[in-house]
């Protein structure tokens, strides 16, 4: 089987938007070398930011649909009953491109399997080493549970392929993750089709300005039986905080290792399903969008998601006739007809990839409950939204080498100061969306009961101490937060120190739950609320000491102030509230690394 460059397979009109990025990037050389001759500036420049949109303010809709495709164009076979009309169907036309990953081959009812992701990365790897200057690599990355190799392509103008090498580079590193969830196809292909445009097509001059690296499909074992979870029925995709699975184990590590500066993480919604058995109504918009909207964030990390790349994505998407929302969702109870923003806790990727200071973004497209319906649409939506994704980051490469260590900076700075939020809720407001008749496919506005994400409210906040104790029995809470990157010192001596302990003044068991419902998979938590006592408290040689001055301070707080959900006590990786200590006076203890 031959996997052609996109450039010499599809129609003119598909051919345009890489060769309009192509140009579009060669534009930006001189501005981007430019500003470059800016980095001993500490403030990262920035633009005077746009109002931002109004929760309540809908997209405007758009207006004219793509042309047909080509008659010359099989339909792709359609292993399920479309879930809805034909008039909702002519909804949708094929794109004018035609991807050919070994999942979208035409006579094919199944979508590329592991195999043949590998083998595929292997050719893009092999072809892109060919180009001078590049490295290229695969790289196992972890093991799902069922023991599939995680893959990671590697793809920079670089001395090798490691870390190192990647960092050396002194270019930002994109991370782009595919199918966390099993039964969301779409992110995986499209993945396949920008690697081998990174490696022999015409994204290849991106190379000159960002390092990428692209995990396609995270979750093998739940897209081989088409579903959500992981094969042990855990949601990987809430696993961000806790690394319960193997699965968020492997991306943690990863973006641990090559610290990326960007991280896009591809999914599919569904398309009908409650949503029909709620509104009565099919979903319409190609694209769902959201960052990382969760607690404590950094104000221009915020500002570069919105500014910097979603924009310009919305941009981008409409320029190819594709329609966008923010992300949105509703509760598996069909009598709750809320529609929320995508969840504000700190345990997805979206969320814990901001909280690792990266500018962080979920694209959701019409998928999930389709089968193969619609498939080059929803890789197309996938590709053009990451092209854009890229695009953005080698336009903005100066600026965001200068973001990353302001960003650092100033959370470390923030240790021992101010008050840091425990806990935040969305805002309630009504918001509208418009939606597919199911049968005549004609456009069906509805106002709903919207959760914006996008101003949270403060439920519980505290202090931010200068570090937390660990007792010696922490050691699987201390191992989890060095898999995040955070330093974890051990005290190398017996002493004592100053801080808050924790008592627990309520419990309760309950479910762990996000804005879907129950979150699959998770043991029951242990809820509490608690009281603090100030105190010096006594500490024995082989504890743990973890420092909030520094960069990960915040995915710290979020991991070890126990009363929330997300936490490490809450979900038992810590095993008691006489664990954790809030220190609130620098120690002065000898302390060492771990090794
Ligand atoms: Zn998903």
């Amino acid at each position: 089987m031959t996997h052609m460059p996109l450039s010499r397979t599809t129609a003119a009109s598909g051919q345009s938007i890489f060769s309009r990025r192509a140009q579009a990037l060669a534009m930006l050389a001189p501005a981007v070398l430019l500003a470059a001759c800016t980095a001993s500036v500490p403030l990262p420049p920035w633009t005077p930011p746009a109002p931002r949109p109004a929760p309540s303010a809908p997209a405007p809709a758009v207006q004219t649909l793509p042309v047909a495709p080509p008659a010359a164009i099989a339909p792709a076979p359609v292993a399920q009953p479309a879930p809805y009309s034909a008039a909702v169907a002519a909804r949708f036309p094929a794109p004018s491109v035609v991807y050919n990953t070994p999942g979208l081959q035409a006579q094919r009812t199944s979508f590329t399997t592991q195999a043949e992701i590998e083998a595929w990365l292997r050719d893009q790897a092999a072809s892109a080493s060919r180009s001078p200057g590049v490295s290229a690599a695969v790289l196992p990355i972890g093991r799902s549970q069922r023991g599939e190799t995680l893959q990671a392509l590697v793809l920079a103008r670089a001395t090798g392929t490691d870390p190192a090498a990647l960092l050396a580079t002194g270019r930002p590193t994109v991370l782009l993750v595919g199918q966390q969830h099993g039964d969301e196809p779409a992110g995986s292909e499209a993945l396949l089709v920008v690697a081998r445009e990174l490696a022999q097509g015409l994204l290849q001059p991106v190379l000159e300005r960002i390092n990428v690296v692209i995990v396609p499909r995270a979750n093998p074992d739940g897209a081989a039986s088409n579903q959500r979870a992981t094969t042990g029925g855990l949601d990987m995709n809430r696993d961000h905080l806790l690394l319960n699975t193997p699965e968020a184990q492997a991306l943690a590590r990863l973006m641990r290792d090559y610290q990326p500066t960007v991280v896009a993480d591809a999914h599919e919604y569904t398309a009908a399903g409650r949503f029909l058995e709620k509104f009565g109504a099919v979903q319409k918009y190609d694209a769902l969008l959201q960052y990382a909207t969760t607690a404590n964030l950094p104000e221009f990390l915020t500002k570069a998601a919105e500014e910097w790349y979603r924009r310009p994505l919305l941009a981008a998407l409409k320029t190819q006739g594709l329609s966008t929302e923010w992300y949105y969702t509703t509760s598996t109870d069909l009598a709750d007809k809320k529609v929320s923003m995508g969840g504000t806790r700190p345990d997805t990727g979206r969320n814990v990839n901001g909280l690792k200071n990266a500018v962080s973004l979920l694209i959701e497209t019409r998928g999930v409950g389709l089968g193969r319906l619609h498939i080059q649409r929803r890789v197309h939506t996938q590709v053009t939204a990451l092209t854009s994704v890229l695009a953005s980051t080698a336009q903005r490469a100066s600026e965001l080498g200068q973001l990353r260590p302001y960003i650092d900076k100033e959370i470390s700075a923030l240790a021992c100061r101010e008050e840091a939020i425990v806990e935040s809720a969305p805002t309630a407001a009504q918001y509208e969306l418009v939606m597919l008749d199911p049968v005549s496919g004609a456009d069906k506005p509805i106002t709903v009961d919207w959760d914006s994400a996008l101003a949270l409210r403060s439920i519980k906040a505290r202090p931010r101490p200068c570090g937390y104790w660990l007792s010696a029995g922490s050691s699987t809470a201390a191992e989890r937060l060095r898999l995040h990157g955070v330093q974890v010192m051990r005290l190398a001596e017996s002493g004592s120190l100053l801080g808050d302990s924790y008592s627990e003044t309520a419990r309760a068991a309950a479910a762990r739950q996000d804005v879907r419902g129950t979150i699959a998979g998770s043991k029951s938590i242990v809820q509490v609320q608690v009281g603090l006592t100030r105190g010096v408290v006594d500490v024995p040689r082989g504890s743990y000491y973890v420092p909030l001055n520094q960069p990960l301070g915040n995915l710290v707080f979020a991991a070890l102030e126990p009363d929330t959900q997300s936490s490490f006590f809450a979900n038992q990786v810590l095993d008691g509230l006489q664990s954790t200590v809030r220190v609130i006076a620098e120690p002065i203890l000898k302390l060492e690394e771990l090794p």
